[in-house]
């Protein structure tokens, strides 16, 4: 056991090894740039509490920001501590630890176990009708209001942990608050016009939202925070808390964090370079208050990349310095220089998307097979953008993927499907059987569903409950089209209610389902695209099984003696259903993350904002222009550089950074510039950009191959894979070759920067 311990210390460098030791009980940050192993450090610092320090695996709460992050961990760390060992420690984002633990002591804060988790489209619905109340009032102050307006209002709020009363609260002291002249209040009054109908609708939605038995995902952390502070037994458990990517949680995730980590033992690590959430409230203050809070708290600085070649850091550096607000920091490598990040500069956005195609082919190609499509990244400012991009790589036959790109959990099918498992859960959740009844379509209009909802409402039963009165004929006054109309909804739903109280798999229930309401017949006829459609409700019976074998997998777990003592207080509480916790699985991929299905196999496509904290060989990032990187509408351009910042930072061997010097923007062709946060660079240092791609000669294999930490390609292999390559992309031979519509036809055109900053092209 004690070699074990060793074997995972040995790895790390100085600080590394002084921060996975640091005394348990003294908190820690963590500070470090990108690359520099704090993700690594975090996960060694968990193994060393449980080998060395003998925490159980139960008592440790770490903390992601992504489910796919949390999964990466627990990779990481089943390397270290094993499968077992791993399966026990709670690990996860905020919201799913939180749904997790108000499962379980839901009663003790008046929650009912079976609540839903609302999505941002059902918000949407039940803020509707709230929006209308106050439609002409605001119109006639000629303010437009949107749900999805709303929704952000409220979600800013609840990230800063005001309630409906607290935020009433604060308006009505910000518009007392005394001014200057107190009739020259025009500048303000429109902010306070939407605030105060906002209080009025976030009050509303909250009732409505307790009516349904639900929560929303902001919910989640508030009721978190109130059951961790409310009912101790409820953190009883917890003996340290971890946190990654520290810099970006906001001050409800703050309260949670000191909520949860009760007994005070806390190790964060975060980047200021790399916060990029303040759009959603997040506060990179955080770590600051942390050290008021927790007073004893000590800091770590890590100073080594492990990540990057060094001409890839040195550019990267130089785009995040650019921000002179922020406080220096060393950051160094010890990786061998690599090619030049390349910079190119393309007449359209076609071109730019051909142009990587073309180059994916030729590196895969001309690396020999060490490197494949896996290892590709193309990081995005925003999803729109990806379109393009994704019908170029399908013009080269290169298979890719969008990392949370789809939301398969936002699509109508699985939705359809959804809703009706939710009602079946929970009875008393509105926008599912909204949903449900008219899936397939019965005929039943908007004005009887208000209908049943008020009568519902009035007779203080579910809608259920009420539909199946009105089956069975008990309510004498429904008129018969709508009895007729519900004929086939009431006993599919029964049946279903039936086969979910013996516990029946979530995976069977959904093939019960779609027999029951004919759901396939129903896409046929209704959907043009329904082939991929079922392929989906196919993938969703797929992920309940999943799910269903994680969870024997976890239970058979919680059986250890340790566990098992650990687990008393919890026993009480009452059993998860099956059904329960697929739902709740279901709902917590929602916020994107994916199966992992080929990820090795496809070419990547995700945003920057999603690429957090991960590393792939090849970085792409096309559309570096004013106005779309930084993005026009941000308030905060220097969160704008430092997205871009941590983009390049996740590449390993080479980077790519261009731009399109005309876009088509939401149908209509625009003009578009060399972002500043580059341009700036390069004036300053126009060695740190080459617009030449490298060529791939053997050394330059060699090399690159070295920051991966990967063997030598085989030299037989690269001339085989060249030769290929060259047979099959003859008419492109010379792609690499500046775009010829813009220079002269006089051959290949490369552009360096001159000194002086301009474009300036010379012939090769
Ligand atoms: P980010 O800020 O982007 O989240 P990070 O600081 O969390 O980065 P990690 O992801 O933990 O960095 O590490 C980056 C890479 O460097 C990983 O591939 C990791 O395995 C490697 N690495 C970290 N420390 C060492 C080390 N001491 N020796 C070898 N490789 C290391
Ligand atoms: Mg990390």
């Amino acid at each position: 056991d004690s070699m074990a311990v060793l074997s995972y210390l040995k790895s790390l460098n100085s600080a590394q090894l002084k921060a996975v030791q640091h005394p348990p009980q003294i908190p820690l940050q963590i500070l470090a740039g990108p690359g520099s192993g704090k993700t690594k450090v975090l996960t060694s610092r968990i193994a060393h509490l449980i080998l060395h320090h003998k925490f159980l695996p139960s008592s440790i709460c770490a903390v992601t920001f992504t489910n796919k992050a949390a999964n990466e961990m627990k990779e990481r760390l089943t390397k270290l501590i094993g499968k077992e060992k791993t399966a026990e420690v709670r690990m996860g984002t905020f919201h799913a630890l939180c749904a997790l633990f108000l499962r379980k002591y839901a009663s003790s804060i008046g929650l009912e176990g079976n609540f839903t988790v609302c999505d941002a489209e059902e918000s949407k619905k039940i803020i509707t009708p709230f929006l209308k109340k106050y439609k002409d009032d605001l119109a006639a102050k000629d303010i437009t209001l949107k749900e999805a307006t709303v929704l952000a209002i409220i979600s800013k709020a609840k990230a800063k942990g005001l309630s409906a009363s607290d935020f009433h609260h604060d308006i009505r002291i910000r518009s007392h608050a005394p001014k200057n002249s107190s009739d020259s209040q025009i500048s303000s009054s429109t902010v306070n016009d939407i605030d105060l109908v906002v209080a009025e609708i976030y009050e509303d939605y909250e009732k409505t939202l307790r009516k349904n038995n639900s929560l929303d995902f902001d919910d989640l952390l508030l009721f978190g925070v109130k059951l961790f502070t409310e009912n101790p037994t409820s953190v009883k458990w917890c003996r340290h808390v971890l946190v990654d990517e520290f810099q970006d949680t906001n001050v409800t995730q703050y309260a949670l964090m000191e909520a949860i980590a009760f007994a005070r033992c806390v190790t964060v690590v975060g980047d200021p370079d790399q916060s990029i959430y303040g759009w959603r409230s997040a506060e990179v203050g955080n770590l600051a208050r942390m050290q008021k809070d927790f007073s004893s708290t000590e800091q770590i600085f890590l100073e080594q990349n492990y990540r990057s070649s060094s001409s890839i850091l040195k550019a990267s550096l130089a785009i995040v310095a650019q921000d002179k607000t922020r406080i220096q920091k060393s950051l160094h490598t010890s990786h061998p220089v690599g090619p030049i990040p390349v910079l190119r500069s393309f007449s359209s956005e076609q071109m730019e998307a051909s142009f990587l195609a073309g180059e994916i082919k030729r590196i895969v190609a001309h690396m020999g097979g060490a490197l494949n499509w896996g290892d590709f990244v193309v990081l995005l400012r925003f999803n729109a953008l990806s379109r393009t991009i994704e019908s170029a790589l399908q013009k080269e036959g290169i298979p890719s993927r969008v990392l949370n790109g789809h939301k398969f959990f936002e699509r109508l099918e699985i939705k359809d499907l959804l809703a009706y498992l939710q009602l079946v859960d929970n009875p008393q959740f509105v926008p599912a059987f909204v949903r449900a009844i008219n899936t397939p379509a019965r005929g039943i209009g908007e004005k009887t569903v208000s209908e049943l909802l008020a009568r519902a409402d009035k007779s203080k039963v579910t809608l259920l409950d009420l539909v199946e009165k009105i089956h069975n004929g008990k309510i004498p006054d429904i008129k018969p089209p709508v009895r007729r109309k519900l004929a086939s909804f009431v006993p599919s739903i029964r049946v279903l209610r039936n086969l979910a109280s013996e516990n029946t798999s979530p995976s069977d229930l959904i093939r019960r389902l779609v027999e029951l309401i004919g759901y396939e017949d129903y896409l046929r006829k209704t959907q043009p695209d329904w082939d991929t459609r079922w392929e989906n409700v196919q993938e969703l019976i797929t992920f309940a099984s999943d799910v269903q074998s994680d969870l024997e997998d976890n239970l058979n777990l919680t059986v250890t003696a340790e566990a098992q003592q650990q687990e008393t207080d919890v026993a009480e509480a009452p059993r998860e259903t099956p059904l329960r916790l697929f739902l709740q699985a279901s709902m917590l991929s929602s916020e994107g993350d994916q199966s992992k299905e080929g990820e090795n196999e496809k070419v990547t496509i995700s945003t920057c904002h999603s690429a957090k904290g991960l590393e792939w060989p090849v970085v792409m990032v096309p559309a570096v222009e004013q106005g779309t990187f930084p993005f026009y509408r941000t308030d905060d351009a220097e969160e704008e550089r430092r997205l871009l910042y941590v983009a390049c930072t996740r590449a390993q061997s080479l980077l790519y950074l261009s731009h399109a010097t005309s876009r088509k923007v939401a149908g209509e062709t625009k003009t578009k510039e060399l972002s500043a946060f580059v341009s700036s660079v390069i004036k300053e240092d126009p060695t740190l950009f080459f617009d030449r791609p490298a060529m791939f000669s053997a050394p330059e294999r060699k090399v690159i191959c070295q920051v991966l930490n990967r063997p030598d390609p085989d030299e037989g292999e690269v001339t085989k894979r060249i030769t290929e390559y060259n047979k099959t992309s003859r008419n492109r031979a010379s792609e690499y070759e500046y775009d010829h519509s813009q220079g002269s036809s006089q051959g290949p055109q490369f552009m360096t920067f001159t000194s002086s900053g301009t474009w300036n092209s010379l012939n090769a």
